[in-house]
């Protein structure tokens, strides 16, 4: 039986060593880590995510702020706005939420961010650092994945590892990350050919695609750890009846939709040694690893380490 590789529980773990470093912080600083989120406009599913980061910011005693600028601001007005959180002492992380509205130059706002207060990961300079294998503020999806690994303690140096997805995002720090690991890592994307006959030479496979439950059986080598970062909504019935057991196809009926990775969850759980469901695997990992980075950065920027 595979192994399911339960992210809730890496999460609360993670909670729970950040508390005594944010003590650390208040105690050296006399104030507590602070992070500032830049939500621009009111894309409802991003005030959604900005509300779950600022629910466990509160939980951690990290201070937070959420700036709400309307969704006409123009790209200079907001630059203007992080340069004033670059200069401030007390913030020790900066997140603009993505997506920006599109009149918005997003690569300028993000290379407008401090290195040392990019608490997301992706800026050149943390980019840069990445690859290098130089410390330095990681992105944290794939940061996640690494944590699932190493606490169940499943091996990485040396097994060949395939990362579907090549985004700045996930896929491209997700190899990175894998690579500083020593795993041999193959990276694959929309114009990979033999898509499948790749991946089923993967002993650790890592799913970053944006398309429902495209891993399926004939991309599964038998004994791979699976990782699916993949967050999808199946909407029609059709779909559902492709994806999921008469279960969860149940509760599809009663909800009208439901959440599902890139990996088809049967293939995953019949041939994988482990894998992460979704939702409850990778998921849970990202807004934890954020709180991680702005302690991290706060622990750097007050001369904790
Ligand atoms: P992007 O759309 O930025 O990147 C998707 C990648 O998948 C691209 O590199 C693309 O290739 C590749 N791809 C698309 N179609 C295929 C295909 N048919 N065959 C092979 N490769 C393909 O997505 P993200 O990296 O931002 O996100 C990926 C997934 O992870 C999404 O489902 C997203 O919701 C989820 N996610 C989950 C998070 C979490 O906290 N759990 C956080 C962030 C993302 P190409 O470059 O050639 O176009």
């Amino acid at each position: 039986m595979a192994q399911i590789l339960n992210g809730n529980l890496v999460r609360d773990q993670i909670k729970g060593e950040c508390l005594p470093r944010v003590t650390r912080v208040m105690e050296k600083a006399g104030r507590a880590p602070g992070l500032a989120v830049v939500l621009v406009g009111d894309n409802a599913a991003s005030a959604v995510y900005v509300r779950n980061k600022t629910k466990t910011a509160e939980e951690l005693g990290v201070h937070h702020e959420t700036i709400t600028p309307d969704a006409s601001l123009s790209t200079h007005e907001l630059l203007a706005i992080v340069a004033e959180l670059n200069a401030r002492e007390d913030i020790d992380g900066i997140l603009i939420q993505l997506p920006l509205p599109s009149h918005i130059d997003a690569q300028k706002a993000l290379l407008a961010v401090s290195p040392e207060k990019d608490v997301d990961g992706f800026h050149p300079c943390n980019v840069g650092l990445l690859s290098t294998g130089r410390p330095g503020l990681r992105p944290c999806t794939p940061s996640g994945v690494i944590e699932i690994l190493k606490r169940y303690e499943i091996p990485i140096a040396g097994r060949n590892a395939v990362v579907v997805g090549r985004s700045d995002i996930v896929g491209k720090p997700m190899a990175l990350l894998l690579l500083q690991e020593n795993a041999t890592v193959t990276i694959c994307h929309s114009r990979t050919r033999d898509l499948a006959v790749v991946c089923r030479g993967a002993e650790i496979l890592v799913a970053a695609i944006g398309r429902a439950a495209m891993i399926t059986e004939e991309f599964i080598a038998p004994g791979a750890v699976v990782i699916d970062v993949g967050m999808n909504t199946v909407r029609t019935r059709a779909e559902a009846e492709r994806i999921f057991d008469p279960a969860r196809l149940a509760d599809f009926d009663k909800r009208g939709s439901l959440l599902v990775g890139d990996v088809h969850p049967g293939a995953m759980a019949r041939l994988s040694s482990a894998y992460t469901p979704v939702p409850g695997g990778v998921g849970p990992l990202t807004i934890a690893m954020l709180m991680r980075n702005t302690i991290e950065a706060a622990e750097r920027r007050v001369g904790i380490c």
